[in-house]
């Protein structure tokens, strides 16, 4: 798929930050049909002929937009703070999918002295979390359902999202430190924001607007 010159396309997250998105998007009168919606489709024709939106795994998105296929992207801080590539803005914090970046474990981890074992996707943050503190752990990468890990005795305790906290509960685990807050950014690819200044500026004042609302 290449970019194409008077198309802008948007990569999006799919799953509940996508979900989350299509209310910001119908304020900049950019809708999708039902039919595509209950459909697979991972490439969306909107209600703008100049306007697609790309459907994906929400890792994939800064690379979409790093490599000018999409310039524009819509995806969570978290997935932003593992990224280690360059050639994207940050330019709004669109206030969607809000959450926290969170340690947690079983009861008995929270005050527990010896060296942690730590079950986490979000392998960067982790690091830079416990780096920041002098605290020595030993990491653990899973791909999902990182609430078992404690449960199961792999690990003590993990680095996951928390939303309403619930998830934690259901697995008899206890918040023990907050992270960060974490919220979906637009992010621009650095290099189609020269080649497309005023319609890119355009849709980032949009964004803020309907971000602000
Ligand atoms: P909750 O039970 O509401 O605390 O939600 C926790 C579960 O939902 C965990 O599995 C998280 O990884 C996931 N989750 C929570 N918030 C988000 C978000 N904003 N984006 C993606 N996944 C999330």
């Amino acid at each position: 798929m290449q970019a194409e010159k008077n198309v802008t396309t948007i990569a999006i997250s799919k799953g509940r930050v996508f979900e989350e998105s299509l209310s910001l998007l119908a304020a900049l009168d950019i809708t999708v049909e039902q039919r595509d919606l209950d459909g697979r489709k991972l490439l969306l024709t909107t209600s703008q002929p100049g306007i697609r939106l790309l459907v994906i795994r929400s890792r994939d998105v800064p690379t979409y937009v790093q490599y000018g296929v999409a310039e524009l992207g819509i995806v969570g801080k978290d997935v932003l703070m593992e990224f280690d590539g360059d050639g994207i803005y940050e330019p709004v914090d669109l206030g969607i999918a809000k959450c926290r970046l969170m340690v947690a474990g079983s009861e008995a981890a929270v005050g527990s002295s010896r060296r942690l074992r730590v079950a986490t996707k979000y392998i960067r943050s982790t690091q830079r979390h416990f780096a920041a503190k002098g605290q020595q752990v030993e990491l653990i990468k899973l791909y999902g359902s990182m609430e078992l890990a404690p449960v199961l005795g792999l690990a003590d305790c993990i680095v996951d999202l928390v939303a309403t906290g619930n998830t934690l509960k259901a697995n008899g685990l206890v918040p023990i430190e907050h992270i960060t807050d974490i919220s979906c950014r637009l992010i621009v690819n650095k290099a189609a924001m020269k080649i497309k200044s005023a319609t890119l500026k355009t849709f980032i004042e949009q964004f803020k607007r309907a971000a602000e609302k």
